[in-house]
Parts: structure tokens; C-alpha cells; sequence
């Protein structure tokens, strides 16, 4: 496990930043419901939410380009694609993007405000992440598209101090309790709720 994480971190050229200050919390886990996202082909929620009001600022979780997408009232609504030859970010639900479609963002920049657009059942900020080599998404056929848990790296957030802590609400649970043994991004033995 640590020889993985520390192999993931040589070949990235910057660890990944939480895209919200302070204590995030997460009110959906990678993974978790797969009857709901069966709908999408998905064996589960293929990202993390956060429970955030609406107009909470989000940063950019790593540098790349980004691309604006407005789907209105399905699936994301707004939402903010991030990507490089290594890595992409999608942070969906919003309620504005205060970036242009094209434009280059460095890692921390605040890209857009959180809110409740596409299908969703309140206020929060979806955040899907894959990583990527020349380009292309790897691993695309883990039932997730090629979607990674991020959760791994707010354990690492929370070792390092390198940016927030994550805590978890009630809703979390189930996803916490889970074990992944086909996939090591999404065994964290030593998580705690
Ligand atoms: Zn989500």
C-alpha cells in the first residue's frame, strides 16, 4: 500500500489539492449506491461528494486546461472539466464557473462556486477524478470509467497536513465500511470515520 502511494506520487508531478477549504464533508463516497448508478453503467457513485452550501468557492485540485459544460438540468448541470496529459478533475453541480473555456488554471486557483445544478438532491459539489497517461483515461474499465476514489488522497491530506482534513457524515458509512480488494486505491485500512 505505502510503496503504491509513494510509486503514484513520483509518477504525479503535484499531489492533488482537496478542492475546498477547511474541513470538507463528504456526504457520498466512491462507490456507494450502485442501484442508482447502474442507470450510467457505473458500479457505483463514480466520485466524492461534498455537503457545501451553494456559492461555496472550489479550487482547482491540480493544473490543466479547462473546459465549461452546461447540461441544464441533467446530469451535472454546470459543470467544470480540469485535464492534462496525467490527470482530469470533473467538478459538476455548480452554480458558476468563474473560468473560461480554454483557459489554463494552476492547482489552487478558484475555478468556480459549488451548487445544486443537474440532477442532484441538494446543494453540493461532485468531484470525479481519473488519471490519465498521454492523454488517455487509464483503467477505463473498472466500472467506474476510469473514475478513481480521490478519498485515498484526503487520507494522505490529512497525514501530510498538506491541505484540509475530510471528515465523514452518517451517509458515508456504508462506503467506509467497504473493502475493494480489486482495487487498491480504494483500500484504506486505516481510515476511520
Ligand atoms: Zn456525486
Amino acid at each position: 500500500m505505502l510503496s503504491l502511494i509513494l510509486s503514484l506520487s513520483l509518477t504525479m508531478p503535484t499531489m492533488i489539492f482537496s478542492p475546498l477549504p477547511e474541513t470538507p464533508v463528504i456526504t457520498q463516497g466512491f462507490g456507494q449506491n450502485p442501484n442508482v448508478y447502474a442507470a450510467w453503467g457505473y458500479a457505483g457513485h463514480n466520485g466524492i461528494d461534498f455537503g457545501v452550501d451553494e456559492g461555496t468557492v472550489v479550487y482547482a485540485p491540480h493544473d490543466g486546461v479547462a473546459s465549461v459544460v452546461d447540461d441544464g438540468d441533467s446530469g451535472y448541470g454546470l459543470y467544470l472539466v480540469i485535464s492534462d496529459t496525467n490527470r482530469k478533475s470533473i467538478l459538476g453541480h455548480l452554480s458558476e464557473v468563474t473560468v473560461t473555456n480554454g483557459q489554463k488554471v494552476y492547482q489552487g486557483d478558484p475555478v468556480c462556486k459549488s451548487g445544486n445544478s443537474g440532477q442532484t438532491t441538494g446543494p453540493h459539489l461532485h468531484w470525479t477524478y481519473k488519471i490519465l497517461k498521454n492523454g488517455t483515461v487509464q483503467n477505463k474499465e473498472n466500472g467506474y470509467d476510469g473514475a478513481v476514489d480521490v478519498t485515498e488522497f484526503t487520507r494522505l491530506w490529512q497525514d501530510q497536513d498538506l491541505h484540509h482534513n475530510a471528515t465523514y457524515t452518517e451517509f458515508a458509512n456504508e462506503y467506509l465500511a467497504m473493502s475493494f480488494p480489486d482495487n487498491v486505491y480504494l483500500e484504506n485500512p486505516n481510515r476511520t470515520a
